[in-house]
C-alpha cells in the first residue's frame, strides 16, 4: 500500500470508527507491538477513538486520553471492517472490536508494527518521528519542493522514495511518476533542470490524485473489502517491460536501481 490506498483507508476508518470506544483488543502476533500485550491492552480497552489519519504509510488512530495507535501496513495487509451481523475472516492476526459491535480485523502477508505512543513521544518514534511531508498537503507547493531538492542527495529515485523526505511514495507509483517527468531513476537530483523538478511535481501530483479518485490500485482492498480501480491499465510503464511506450513507441525495460527494479523508456528518460 502507497499513498493513495493508505490515504482511502484512513478516510473510510475515520468515518466508521471515530467515537467508538473499544470493548475487545486480540493481538494474535505480539511481536508486532512496542510492549507487553497486558500493557498494550490496558491502554485501549474501554478507551474511545479520537480521530483517524495517515502520514505517509502509516496510519494515526489517536485513543483517549492521549495515545496513538500507531499502524504501518508495510507489504501488503488487509484490514476489514465488519459489522455485528458480518462473518469474521478465518485468518486474521489483531481485532479490535467497539462497544456496538462493529470493528476490524487485521491480517498482515509480511510484518507490521502496531505501536503505542503518547502524543507527545511521537516525535521521538524513531520512524514516525522523522516522517517527511505529506505530497499531497495543499501547503506543499513548487517552492516546498524545490527547497527538498536542493538540498536532496544521490539519485533521484532514492530521494522521493526515502520516506524522510517525501511519505508516502512507493514502488508501484514512482515508475510512472519519473516516467511522465521524462526523468530517468538514476539520474543525481543535482543534475536536474528546474523544468524536470517541475515536472516532477505536477507529475507525483497527477498521479497519487488519480489513483485517489479511482479508490486506489486494483489489487489492494479497502476498509469495506473492495479492491480499487486502478489496475494495469493505468499504468503507462510501471511492469510493462517488453511492451512499446506509450510516448515514443521504444522497448519498455526493466533495469535494476539499488535494491529495487525500475521500468523505463530510456528514449524518453535517458540517463544523461
Ligand atoms: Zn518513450
Amino acid at each position: 500500500m502507497e499513498l493513495p490506498e493508505l490515504t482511502i483507508l484512513s478516510e473510510q476508518m475515520r468515518k466508521e470508527i471515530t467515537g467508538k470506544g473499544i470493548s475487545e483488543a486480540e493481538v494474535k502476533n505480539p511481536k508486532c507491538l512496542n510492549m507487553p500485550l497486558k500493557e498494550f491492552r490496558e491502554r485501549l480497552l474501554y478507551k474511545t477513538v479520537r480521530s483517524v489519519k495517515n502520514k505517509g504509510k502509516w496510519i494515526f488512530i489517536g485513543v483517549e486520553p492521549d495515545n496513538i495507535l500507531l499502524f504501518n501496513p508495510g507489504m501488503g495487509v488487509d484490514i476489514l471492517y465488519f459489522k455485528p451481523e458480518d462473518s469474521i475472516p478465518d485468518k486474521y492476526h489483531i481485532k479490535i472490536v467497539f462497544g456496538d459491535r462493529t470493528g476490524f480485523t487485521v491480517r498482515v502477508w509480511w510484518f507490521c508494527y502496531l505501536h503505542i505512543v503518547s502524543e507527545v513521544g511521537l516525535k521521538e518514534h524513531k520512524v514516525v518521528g522523522r516522517l517527511g511531508v505529506n505530497p499531497l498537503d495543499d501547503g506543499f507547493d513548487l517552492e516546498e519542493f524545490q527547497r527538498l531538492v536542493e538540498k536532496g542527495r544521490g539519485n533521484v529515485k532514492s530521494f522521493l522514495m526515502d520516506q524522510k523526505n517525501i511519505a508516502g511514495i512507493g514502488n508501484v507509483y514512482i515508475q510512472d511518476i519519473l516516467f511522465n517527468a521524462k526523468v530517468h531513476p538514476l539520474r543525481r537530483i543535482s543534475s536536474l533542470s528546474q523544468h524536470e523538478v517541475e515536472a516532477l511535481y505536477e507529475s507525483m501530483r497527477m498521479v497519487l490524485k488519480e489513483s485517489i479518485k479511482l479508490g486506489g490500485l486494483a489489487y489492494e482492498k479497502d476498509f469495506y473489502g473492495r479492491k480499487g480501480g486502478y489496475g494495469v491499465e493505468h499504468f503507462k510503464v510501471a511492469y510493462k517491460e517488453g511492451r512499446p511506450c506509450p510516448e515514443c513507441g521504444e522497448t519498455i525495460m526493466k533495469i535494476r536501481t539499488g535494491s529495487t527494479g525500475s521500468f523505463v523508456c530510456l528514449k524518453c528518460q535517458p540517463l544523461l
